[in-house]
């Protein structure tokens, strides 16, 4: 069979009218980290997710360092963070010489377990030692059932960050995914539900705090005209060029939620029959992007594992991944505390040993995405019919 064209996880998906943004940024010779397009992109995203502010910065990563400067973090401190998540969720905390301590996810979200939130809070309260901030990560397009965390973390006075970059245009309880916590931290990686190649943006109602980040964030220059500077700071601001594409997005976000979820949907209608099967549920308490399709595929009714199940794809050409694998198991972070769901039991490890990422850009034809469940049925069917006969 000639060879089929590639079908990747996300890929960026243009709107056509980026061209005119970034055309214009050309033509009034905008080709800086300030120009108006940065401002214009701060005040669209701000009003779309409903916060007093928003900071745009060169990636999602950035927005999280700068946030967790504003907390106050310092050498030695802890934050807690989402264990099930991608590594720059946490590197930031390092940066700055703090000290991460994974929470586990709860089995009905996938996102962080409230009761493990619990158990960590109580004891770093006995030990003297609360964190300076809990990231809590909203994954693959869905929130964190952000309610018992802000409840918890106000009862211990702990500021809450979300780290919403895989799930803008997400609601919980009615409210935009990002701005329930002190700060909300969205990316545009190029991988994301919409993207401007690279960028993220760091939002608020604490507008002295955006005003903070916004001056570490360029290179902390007091106001002198001779460069003078009291403070450390950072080259962390987006491109007038990259807000332009920004701009242009953010017009048809609402139509790649859309798009997403109908690839969900057409994965569940197909592939939710096939015992050993499930998917990632969606909490009743908001609206998922479906950013990723995620499932989870049990090697004890089926007698494949994940990584046999993305080597299938990639040898057709299609692009899946394992679900995150957790920071409490990463080589580099080894050294942290991680509290686990139950004490007897860590969702996140059963996640990772079953999960899959399936292919899921908005831009996906249905003809491709039939391409991908033709061959995860058959292969599924085939496996299992092999696994009940031995
Ligand atoms: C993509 C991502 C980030 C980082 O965003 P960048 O813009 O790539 O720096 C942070 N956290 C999570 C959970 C992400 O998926």
């Amino acid at each position: 069979m000639a060879h089929q064209g590639r079908i990747y996880l996300s890929s960026p998906h243009m709107s056509g009218s980026e061209h005119e943004y970034v055309q214009e940024a050309f033509a009034t010779n905008w080709i800086a980290p300030v120009g108006p397009h940065v401002d214009g992109f701060e005040r669209e995203l701000a009003a779309f997710v409903g916060t007093q502010g928003a900071l745009a910065l060169s990636s999602g990563t950035s927005a999280i360092h700068q946030a967790l400067r504003l907390v106050g973090l310092e050498r030695g401190d802890r934050v807690f963070v989402s264990t099930l998540t991608f590594i720059a969720s946490v590197n930031p905390v390092l940066y700055e010489g703090g000290e991460p301590v994974f929470i586990d996810s709860e089995p009905e979200t996938w996102n962080m377990s409230p009761q493990a939130l619990e158990r960590a809070l109580v004891s770093a309260k006995q030990d003297g030692r609360l964190p300076k901030a809990v990231i809590v990560v909203n994954l693959y397009g869905q929130s964190a059932d952000l309610d018992p965390i802000l409840e918890l973390c106000g009862a211990y006075g702990v500021p809450v960050i979300e780290d919403a970059a895989e799930s803008l245009g997400a609601t919980y309880k009615g409210r935009a995914s990002g701005t329930l916590g002190a700060f909300g931290v969205y990316s545009f990686n190029g991988n994301k539900i919409i993207t401007t190649s690279g960028g993220g943006m760091l939002v608020s109602n604490d507008l002295d705090a955006l005003e903070k980040a916004r001056f570490w964030s360029t290179q902390a220059r007091d106001a002198a005209l001779h460069y003078e500077h009291s403070e450390l700071g950072f080259n962390y601001r987006l491109s007038n060029v990259l807000a332009g594409i920004g701009r242009g997005q953010l017009k048809v976000l609402e139509e790649r939620v859309a798009a997403r979820r109908a690839v969900f949907e057409r994965y569940e209608q197909a592939l939710s029959r096939i015992d050993g099967v499930a998917f990632m549920p969606e909490a009743a308490y908001g609206m998922s992007t479906r950013w990723l399709t995620a499932i989870t595929i049990n090697p004890r009714v089926i007698g494949i594992t994940p990584a046999e199940l993305v080597a299938l794809l990639a040898s057709e050409n299609i692009e899946a991944r394992p679900v995150w694998k957790p920071m409490h198991l990463q080589p580099l972070l080894r050294a942290y505390d991680y509290y686990t769901d139950t004490p007897q039991f860590s969702v996140s490890d059963q996640l990772f040993a079953h999960g899959v990422c399936l292919p899921s850009g908005s831009n996906m034809s249905v003809p491709e995405q039939e391409r991908v469940i033709d061959l995860i049925a058959q292969h599924l069917l085939a496996r299992r019919l092999i696994h009940e006969s031995a």
